[in-house]
């Protein structure tokens, strides 16, 4: 049966597949719980993640009070995004890591001020003064590091862009483990996460099936059960409690290192959290710590068995496929808007792509004729090309308005977050390299049957657009 077929019958965006994954050979599925098992209203956390910075950036950092105005703007930064900590520009990049949009504070560079200051548009990745926005967490922390480098260019007393980024990062970090952001999400819960009895009814459906649970997160204990107590237990009808649907829920598991570094699990006890040693193999039940190569061998597990489903691209996906062999599934929150966006701008983005074989061609033609007349030293060519490079402007005239449109249904300030103008962000490259399936939200994956093989679809390379790129002669000819 034709795949596309499928697709356009079906009423959802579903699960996109990027390697071939068959569900009948997962007996375990490990996962991530902030951002994937629980759902966040992530305006409203980041919004608070942005005023505990900012008093904290006051109290301990002895910034001026004035930056406890900056307003928080979660459309200010994307996920995928670059942070030049050395000299205060967020950037975005295309899948061959070169910039293709960049902002100092908050005014966009131009490509002439880009090229300046960036000897090549690439950027190597390696460089420690980069950081990347690789989950929803740091969107505040990249929103602020912009409101701030715009401030000290205005001329406030800050210090230097690289210690802006590391005091940020000191006080997301502080805020995170001081409780400051935990206990506000703690006493109004309901602002902050958002319940989901689709993705329950999911989880008991894969254990009806046979399949075992686990919960792998970098959130201690006291957070973990306070959030699956709100956002799991109201909805089980099979199990009485979240700690029953996953055999194993692993706290602080300091992932990547999980998947890469040999640690020792701690057994938690659920009555008061207190820890003991574990001296024995792995048995159900709830931890601090460990590493996967002792769950994947105590478990007498085969790798390529486990699906693990995570939102960070870094963190839960691109370590584990590179050191740990299990499949992976990745939660792009994002794509719930984009995939409606892109559905509702499909009219004009047609448009746009007609425009462009239309102008192609006459490009080409362009380039052929002023080759003839460098090549046979005249100008006979020459009212032929006034009367093409005519029609390529009428061209542009009609397009840039249509482009404008279509950007403005996106990210004002960058767009879509899988694609840079034609291209693929590079965002989007890490998802197609390493995460072998992947959705806007877990009870996507859950709806599906257990037994579901996700095929990838064929992929369109370079050479299968030849129709838009004739023969030089071809165009010579009309
Ligand atoms: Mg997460």
């Amino acid at each position: 049966m034709n795949l596309s077929l499928i697709q356009k019958e079906s009423p959802k965006p579903m699960v996109f597949v990027n390697r071939t994954l068959n569900l009948k050979k997962i007996s375990s599925i490990g996962f991530d719980m902030d951002h994937t098992l629980i759902r966040y209203n992530s305006a409203n956390f980041e919004n608070l993640a942005h005023t505990v910075m900012l008093q904290k950036l006051v109290e301990v950092k002895d910034y001026p009070k004035s930056v406890l105005e900056l307003k928080f703007d979660f459309e200010r930064a994307i996920r995928g995004l670059v942070i030049d900590r050395k000299l205060g520009n967020v950037l975005k990049l295309s899948r061959h890591s070169a910039i293709r949009t960049a902002y100092h504070g908050t005014n966009a560079m131009d490509f002439r001020a880009q090229r300046k200051l960036y000897k090549s548009t690439y950027i190597d990745l390696s460089d420690p003064s980069y950081d990347t926005v690789d989950t929803t967490f740091s969107i505040a922390y990249a929103g602020l590091f912009m409101q701030l480098v715009e401030m000290k260019q205005n001329g406030i007393a800050l210090p230097d862009f690289q210690i802006i980024a590391e005091d940020l990062n000191y006080v997301l970090d502080r805020g995170h483990r001081d409780g400051s952001i935990k206990n506000v999400v703690e006493k109004k819960i309901s602002e902050f996460v958002i319940k989901d009895e689709e993705c329950v009814r999911g989880l008991e459906k894969y254990v009806r099936h046979g399949k075992k649970l686990f919960v792998v997160t970098n959130s201690d204990y006291h957070y973990t059960r306070i959030l699956l107590d709100y956002a799991i237990n109201p909805f089980l009808k099979d199990h009485k409690h979240w700690s029953e649907l996953f055999e194993f829920t692993i706290t602080a598991a300091q992932k990547p290192s999980f998947f890469t570094e040999k640690r020792r699990f701690l057994k938690v006890n659920p009555e008061d959290g207190t820890m003991t040693n574990l001296n024995s193999k792995i048995s159900p039940g709830i931890y601090q710590g460990g590493c996967a190569t002792t769950f994947t061998n105590d478990l007498d597990l085969s790798p390529d068995e486990i699906l693990y489903i995570g939102d960070h691209i870094y963190g839960d996906i691109v370590r584990l496929k590179k050191d740990c062999a299990w499949r992976t599934a990745l939660v792009v929150e994002e794509l719930e808007q984009e995939v409606e966006k892109l559905k509702s701008t499909r009219e004009v983005t047609d448009q746009i792509d007609s425009l462009m074989e239309q102008k192609i061609p006459l490009e080409y033609e362009i380039d052929a004729l002023i080759s003839e007349n460098i090549e046979t030293d005249s100008k006979k060519n020459e009212k032929k090309i006034e009367e093409l490079i005519s029609k390529v402007k009428k061209i542009d005239e009609q397009l840039s308005p249509l482009i404008r449109e279509r950007q403005s249904v996106f990210n004002p300030l960058w767009g879509e977050v899988m694609r840079v103008g034609i291209e693929e962000s590079y965002f989007a490259h890490q998802v197609e390299r390493f995460a072998c399936v992947y959705m806007s939200k877990l009870s996507e994956l859950l709806n599906m049957s257990p037994r579901t093989y996700f095929r990838s679809m064929k992929r369109p390379l370079a050479h299968d657009f030849q129709k838009i790129a004739p023969a030089a002669d071809e165009s010579l000819s009309h």
